[in-house]
């Protein structure tokens, strides 16, 4: 088989491509396109590593890597060439067959985790239905409650499905949703008395707790780190009365974190977990994982007509190779530190209006002490001006999400950047 020349993307002069002068007509793009999104007034059109460009040729440093998903930047040399090869040679067939790429990329997902089983779907709320399903079914069939309930976390995300906004426990994602669906409670957050009261409150008649659903790192809530001991404290529990604990490692899992997956920092291991986001490296993939509990869904109990397909499995596949061969986590843990650190140093020069620096690896929050009346959408919005693209997570916390190759002198740039955004916005 042959294949068409690699273009190599950083050959491109930024000119070369950007042909448009006239500004992005919004108003035509909102006639057409239901407005569910709250749109930063900014349309990019090319990307190269950790840059991208809008329609009008104007640079940015991507620190937002669509929403901690492209692990390796833009058309990176290993994903061009993944894409070009899988789609010539077979790119969708259904589960109606066997799929050899998939059966590569689960294996190579638990020859670096913790999983037994990986199911595959296309997104993270997809990968988060399905472990409430399986926990559901392990529920009715193994501990034989009638009506299981599955806890999850103040401030915690798990997408935008029913099922999946609903185990998110933040109100503003539910309003006007309602009747929700049933059988989810919440407890703060890292609290484990919160959890030990939930545990024996619901233990009656047919409702009993049979799952907890949380993350090792909680990403849209806010960027906040799970405790050590109190995620040792819920394996205990869980392991005591035989309930299923399921992280979502759609967002801080695939290396994010500096580790492969969220957990690796608690020390602890789930029965169930979820990945989507960093896994294909914006190509749309989910999945989750199992350990031991490998038949609790039987032929028939759950499915997906994209789910797996050839396409996405080897891309992805290509991309956890590229992990792992260009030692990507190490980059990971030193780039983490050096932007943590330039950002406490930022923080402390700012001290009456920033109140903490957070995170792991290159999943990292700055959070805007209350009083102040800044907001982290006014912050993303001035640092646009500045070239540097940063994404909100809540009203108070600006996060920075960078693809995982990004750079030494991309995160100096970056902190240039938020240092001038600081000084004109408290001018
Ligand atoms: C983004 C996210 C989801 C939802 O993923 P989608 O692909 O948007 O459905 C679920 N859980 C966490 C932790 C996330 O960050």
């Amino acid at each position: 088989m042959s294949f068409p020349t690699l273009v190599e993307p950083a050959e491109i002069p930024p000119e070369a491509n950007s042909k448009s002068s006239q500004p992005f007509d919004a108003d035509n793009f909102n006639e057409v396109v239901m407005s569910t999104y709250g749109r930063f007034p900014l349309a990019l059109e090319r990307g190269s590593g950790c840059r991208v460009w809008d329609t009008q040729g104007k640079e940015y440093l991507d620190f937002v890597a669509g929403i901690a998903t492209c692990t390796l930047g833009h058309a990176h040399p290993a994903m061009v060439e993944a894409v070009t090869k899988n789609i010539q040679k077979l790119h969708h067939v259904s589960n109606l067959y066997y799929i050899p790429e998939q059966g590569e990329l689960a294996k190579w997902i638990i020859d670096h985790s913790c999983a037994d089983r990986v199911f595959f779907c296309n997104s993270g709320a997809e990968a988060n239905e399905a472990a409430i399903k399986l926990a559901r079914k392990y529920a009715h069939t193994v501990l034989e409650i009638a009506n299981p309930i599955i806890l999850t976390a103040h401030a915690s995300f798990h997408g935008r499905t029913l099922a999946t906004i609903t185990a998110t426990g933040q109100p503003k994602y539910q309003k006007n949703f309602d009747p929700l669906v049933p059988g989810f409670h919440y407890v703060p957050y890292n609290d484990i008395a919160a959890v030990e009261a939930a545990v024996t409150e619901l233990d009656e008649g047919n409702y009993r707790v049979g799952a907890i659903l949380i993350e090792p790192l909680q990403g849209e809530g806010g960027v906040r780190p799970g405790d050590v001991t109190y995620f040792q404290k819920l394996r205990q529990i869980c392991d005591e009365i035989g309930i299923l604990l399921m992280f979502d490692e759609v967002q801080v899992g695939m290396g994010r974190s500096g580790k492969l997956w969220g957990y690796e920092h608690l020390g602890v291991e789930p029965d169930v977990f979820t990945s989507a986001k960093g896994l294909g490296g914006g190509i749309p993939i989910g999945a989750m994982m199992t350990k031991k509990f490998c038949d609790v869904f039987q032929p028939g109990d759950h499915a997906s007509t994209f789910g797996g397909n050839p396409f996405v499995c080897g891309v992805a596949l290509s991309v956890c190779q590229t992990l792992e061969k260009e030692n990507i986590l190490e980059n990971v843990q030193e780039q983490g530190a050096h932007l943590r650190e330039g950002l406490k140093m930022i923080a402390r020069k700012y001290g009456q209006h920033i109140a903490e620096v957070r995170g792991w690896g290159l999943i990292n929050g700055m959070e805007i002490k209350a009083e102040s009346p800044l907001t982290a959408p006014d912050f993303v919005k001035a640092a646009i001006d500045q070239g540097l693209l940063l994404v909100p997570a809540g009203p108070k916390v600006v996060r920075f999400v960078p693809p995982l190759i990004v750079t030494d002198t991309e995160i100096n740039q970056a902190l240039q950047a938020v240092e001038k955004v600081l000084a004109k916005l408290t001018a």
